[in-house]
């Protein structure tokens, strides 16, 4: 049997009629960029993250490095986040010039430690301190960050929150969701997101209505009125194809996030059933409607030979990330070590993605689980 990790033709065979007919509308009209499309997704989206404002951008990287511009984040800056995430994240703090300050995870939820982040910025210097502008949580695999204590230090210290939830929208954290809580919300739209363009595209939520006025000009080369430019923007806008076939997808989000879920409660009683519960530390959800991006088990031993076994067995399976971002080469020089942050390295070593997409067979996952129990009988 074959088990992808995702497959998405599945998914397109239901709404390939309304994209058909929405796309089409669109080439009739030859108009791509922003426009009406991306308007209506944007107010569906701030709708549906419990934000004021969202703005469509290109990319998910690209609504990083928008929402850090628009916070005023710039060269010798210092941005606070997790080494245990997409490249993205550090790479958008380091494109407008700062510099990323990495703190560990919380090897429960993999997600960055608020204790870790107090224990940081006690350590700085105080000039590095006055040049600490900026959190940057990630809710990594669709799991919300622990954010009450993150909001807390945040506010104590002057700083802003920008959520990374590019894997996690609709995630849920005490009742409010992703990209509602901080700042702003960062969102992709990248294929293999729980909500998928047909290509890049990305959306930013925020509650002010004045960040929302200048992520606008940014967007657009910081021109307002056209062609008069107070601020150095750049190219960071939305087509119209991408909004709108994201807009019928939307419609279908909550149904799909409900099957990830009950893939990964199958999951755990599946593992239960034969005992392997607690040797592959199955996903803990804390206080939080996590969404599944990824179901993301932790093997102690021999992950790779798991992953190479199950790779025979044609189960799709990922690492996500074997390399953690402070040991990445092209941040040598920020000068961090390895053992720098254990529990980061540790999840790089020990954790694996199994397939959690919503159309995944129940036939599929008992042999995804019947596969793992003989690699460790
Ligand atoms: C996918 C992802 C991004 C980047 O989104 P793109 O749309 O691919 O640019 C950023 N951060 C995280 C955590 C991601 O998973």
């Amino acid at each position: 049997m074959k088990v992808p990790l995702l497959d998405l033709k599945c998914q397109y065979q239901l709404i390939k009629q309304d994209i058909l007919r929405v796309t089409e509308e669109i080439y009739d009209s030859q108009y791509f960029i922003l426009g009406p499309h991306v308007e209506a997704l944007e107010q569906q989206m701030a709708r549906y993250c419990h934000a004021a404002h969202a703005l469509g951008v290109s990319s998910g990287t690209d609504a990083l490095i928008i929402a850090l511009m628009a916070s005023g984040i710039a060269a010798g800056d210092r941005v606070i986040t997790t080494p245990y995430t997409f490249f993205a994240t550090a790479g958008s703090i380091s494109r407008v010039g700062a510099h990323p300050c990495f703190v560990d995870i919380d090897p429960a939820t993999y997600n960055i430690s608020p204790e870790g982040i107090s224990a940081a910025i006690e350590r700085m210097s105080p000039s590095e301190r006055r040049r600490l502008k900026a959190i940057i949580p990630v809710h990594l695999y669709g799991q919300c960050a622990d954010m009450d204590p993150i909001l807390e230090i945040a506010r104590n210290n002057h700083l802003t929150v920008i959520e990374d939830a590019a894997q996690a929208i609709g995630a849920e954290y005490k009742g409010r969701r992703a990209g509602e809580m901080g700042d702003f919300g960062c969102f992709s739209f990248f294929p293999s997101k729980n909500l998928g363009a047909f290509g890049d595209g990305g959306m930013v939520t925020t509650s002010s209505k004045a960040f929302h006025d200048t992520l606008v000009m940014l967007r657009n080369h910081g021109s307002h009125p056209k062609y008069y430019h107070s601020l150095i923007g750049g190219n960071f806008r939305l087509d119209a194809l991408q909004a709108a076939i994201v807009s019928i997808k939307l419609k279908y989000l909550d149904q799909w996030t409900k099957m990830r879920q009950d893939h990964a409660a199958t999951y755990r009683s599946l593992f239960s059933q034969c005992g392997l519960e607690d040797r592959l530390m199955l996903p803990l959800e804390k206080e939080t409607r996590h969404t599944f991006n990824q179901y993301v088990i932790r093997v102690a031993e021999k992950r790779d030979e798991l992953r190479a076994f199950l790779l025979k067995s044609e189960i799709g399976t990922e690492v996500y990330y074997p390399v953690p971002l402070h040991l990445q080469k092209c941040f040598s020089f920020l000068n961090y070590r390895e053992r720098d942050f254990p529990e980061a390295e540790r999840a790089a070593a020990q954790t694996l993605a199994l397939p959690v997409f919503p159309e995944l067979t129940a036939a599929q996952q008992e042999y995804v689980v019947d596969r793992i129990k003989f690699f460790y009988a």
